[in-house]
């Protein structure tokens, strides 16, 4: 299906599966494909217990119970149900005990640069009553804690910052933002979509209340996710959807068996091998970096460097090319601009632009993603391929002034 030509270099978008996951799931498509919630018949108890070592899977990659462990569509399905389960619960109690809900904060914060999904859930509750906050971040893609200090001064109910940003790869420093968080007694919920797999993560450490999670950024398969609900001390969601009240009632429908136990798969690999990955990527990630340094004078890394994932890059091409004739002119890579949901909007991006990058080089910036699967060959090829098609960019430029 894949021309053997292209390279791929688009991991924040989604990830290729891993063959050991597609095998996994095969027999759950073609053997047993059972509903396991048919809990009287055989084959839909193997079902169901496949889902039960799956969840084990899943929430041993975050250090959770498997019991905290909701699964969902995917990471946007997650934040939805943790961010508007959260308010409209607190909400609702707040309503019933005290005629109103006076008592109960309001106050909703999360980041400029987070995804979409968690900014616009955030947005709509405003419409609900809640007061939603959206907070600046630095120049290098990070929280300033002192900003989120100052915000929670005013009784807060919670807090959504995502983990590793989606196009810059920006590490938040989850623990030091989880314990300002559960000082000032809010909710503490993170987007981790970016982060599962790719950098060491426990619900625990980082004082998280709600963590999302998906499967098809960890090699795993599209439409599957999970959202992790602390039990002790227990958060109270309202779910989004009525129906058969499967995952404890927050997430009516029916499991997807196969997309589960390949999420489980995913999860295993990711937790046995994520150091391994890391690694290996980081290694690529400096080919690419060195090659193209080397080609083009003045290229510019977005954010911090230390509190990266190892296969982001996020750069900024000098010259003022813009970043789609960039993109026209190497059509055997598969890179993006930025976000997959907003690459297709003219505007720029919104997290470069929070990062306060002018509109002008945000539109000279691409966002590359390495993986499991890129080979040292693929990153020094990419460099040699980008490095000419910016060269012939600018010097027909100069040829038109
Ligand atoms: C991909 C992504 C999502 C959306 O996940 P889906 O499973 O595709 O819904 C949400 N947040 C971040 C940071 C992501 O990278």
């Amino acid at each position: 299906m894949r021309p053997n030509r292209l390279i791929y270099l688009d991991h924040h978008a989604t990830t290729p599966m891993d063959p050991r996951v597609l095998a996994a799931m095969r027999p759950w498509w073609e053997e047993n494909f059972a509903n396991p919630h048919s809990v009287e018949h055989a084959l839909g108890r193997a079902a169901e217990e496949a889902v039960e070592t799956a969840r084990e899977q899943v929430a041993e990659l975050i250090g959770a119970e498997p019991r905290e462990v909701i699964f969902t569509s995917g990471a946007t399905e997650a934040n939805n149900i943790a961010i508007k389960g959260a308010a409209r619960f607190a909400g609702i109690s707040a309503g019933s005990e005290t005629r109103g809900g006076q008592d109960s904060p309001r106050r909703v914060i999360t980041l400029a640069t987070e995804h979409k999904c968690v900014l616009e859930s955030v947005r709509d509750l405003g419409a609900e009553g809640f007061e939603p906050v959206i907070l600046p971040v630095r120049p290098d893609g990070l929280l300033d804690l002192e900003v989120l200090r100052a915000a929670l001064q005013t009784p807060t109910l919670l807090v959504s910052v995502m983990a590793v940003n989606n196009e810059t790869g920006i590490i938040q420093d989850l623990a030091a933002i989880g314990a300002l968080v559960k000082e000032a007694g809010a909710l503490f919920h993170t987007d981790a979509a970016q982060a599962s797999g790719r950098i060491p993560l426990d619900v625990n450490e980082i004082h998280a209340d709600l963590m999302s999670v998906t499967a098809h950024k960890i090699y795993g398969p599209k439409g599957v996710g999970a959202l992790y609900v602390r039990r002790r001390p227990r958060v109270r969601l309202a779910p989004l959807f009525s129906g058969g009240g499967q995952e404890r009632g927050l997430r009516s429908g029916t499991l997807p068996a196969p997309l589960i136990v390949g999420f489980g798969e995913a999860a295993r690999i990711a937790l046995a091998e994520g150091t391994l990955d890391a690694g290996r990527i980081a290694g690529q990630r400096q080919i690419l970096l060195d090659g193209l340094k080397a080609a083009i004078p003045g290229l510019r890394v977005n954010g911090s460097m230390e509190a990266r994932v190892a296969g982001n890059l996020n750069l900024t091409f000098p010259g003022s090319v813009d970043a789609q004739s960039l993109l026209a002119a190497l059509p055997d890579l598969c890179l993006s601009t930025g976000s997959a949901c907003s690459s297709a909007e003219i505007a720029p991006s919104y997290v470069l632009g929070a990062m306060g990058i002018p509109e002008a080089e945000a539109r000279a910036t691409l966002r590359v993603g390495l993986g499991r699967f890129t080979s040292p060959a693929e990153a020094e090829q990419a460099a040699t391929l980008i490095g000419s098609a910016w060269r012939g960019l600018v010097a027909q430029q100069n040829a038109a002034e």
